[in-house]
């Protein structure tokens, strides 16, 4: 399986089986749920990787050239790839996890009314409609292989259905008024939005958008006002945005913890709890949840 950067990349293609490239260790997931054994899945992100400051290299560009279909988040998540996926799109069969979600069901974040937030994961519902679609594009593309795709289109969503109801459980136990997620990026809009939870953050939905003394200051108030006890890393941001806050916090006489650091944008290395969509969810929603019943 491939896992991290560039370097010691096996190039070698398996004679005669379709090349599959996701651009982000999500979509990578979500296509091998769908795609049949034997079909070669390639990841150009690895775990702990930033989609939205991604650059593919020379290396990547060729892979993504070399692949059959490619399969991407969409919705400007790969924001510096966008170019090269709009490039390769118009002749080459480029899936987006997106396409499938209804215009209505997407959020915008503060000021950004043209530009969808891409996290649709963090709402398992709408993550299950992605990959369904994905499983069912694909199923159109290789007529001979349609049975067990689609039979493990439907088991995989079958398994997110089961999710769906677990993560509403968990959540649900969590009286309405304790219902605060403080992470550095606004990547838990639809967390919010489908399980009841008041999202904060001082970074917009892309990692690129920067911050002031202010908002420091906005974000402080708000976590003394309404008594936060723990406020959240991630795995794909660098922590300096968090640690400060947990500074200016404690300044303003308000001690907040650091919680586990969440999977936002990216899976865990293989072989742990976090390494496939299902256990990044279950891991997040424990985390989070624990947090604040914990008190
Ligand atoms: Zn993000």
């Amino acid at each position: 399986m491939w896992l991290g950067s560039c370097q010691g990349r096996d190039t070698a293609r398996r004679p005669g089986a379709p090349l599959l490239v996701a651009t982000t260790s999500l979509a990578a997931d979500a296509l091998r749920q769908v795609a049949w054994p034997g079909a070669e899945v390639r990841a150009l992100m690895g775990p702990g990787t930033d989609p939205h400051l991604f650059k593919p290299s020379l290396a990547d560009v060729r892979l993504l050239a070399e692949a059959d279909v490619i399969v991407a988040g969409g919705l400007h998540l790969e924001g510096k790839m966008s170019e090269v996926l709009h490039k390769l799109s118009a002749h080459k069969r480029v899936l987006f996890l997106s396409d499938s979600i209804a215009p209505s069901a997407l959020r915008y974040g503060e000021g950004m009314a043209s530009a969808p937030d891409p996290h649709i994961w963090f709402d398992v519902r709408l993550w299950r409609q992605g990959v369904v679609g994905v499983g069912h594009r694909l199923a159109q593309l290789y007529p001979n292989k349609a049975g067990v795709i689609l039979a493990q289109t439907q088991s995989y969503a079958d398994t997110l259905d089961a999710l769906q109801a677990w993560v509403q459980h968990a959540t649900s136990r969590v009286p309405a008024q304790r219902r605060i997620l403080v992470t550095s990026h606004d990547a838990f809009s639809y967390f919010g939005q489908a399980y009841g939870y008041e999202i904060k953050t001082l970074q917009g939905i892309s990692t690129l958008s920067d911050f002031g003394l202010k908002d420091v200051g906005n974000l402080v108030a708000y976590l003394k006002a309404r008594q936060v006890a723990t406020i959240f890393p991630e795995t794909s941001m660098p922590p300096q945005t968090l640690l400060a806050i947990q500074e200016a916090s404690a300044r303003a006489g308000h001690s907040v913890k650091l919680g586990p650091e969440l999977y936002t944008d990216a899976l865990a290395s293989p072989g742990t709890e976090a390494a496939t969509y299902t256990g990044m969810i279950r891991y997040n929603v424990n985390a989070i949840t624990h947090a604040h019943t914990a008190r």
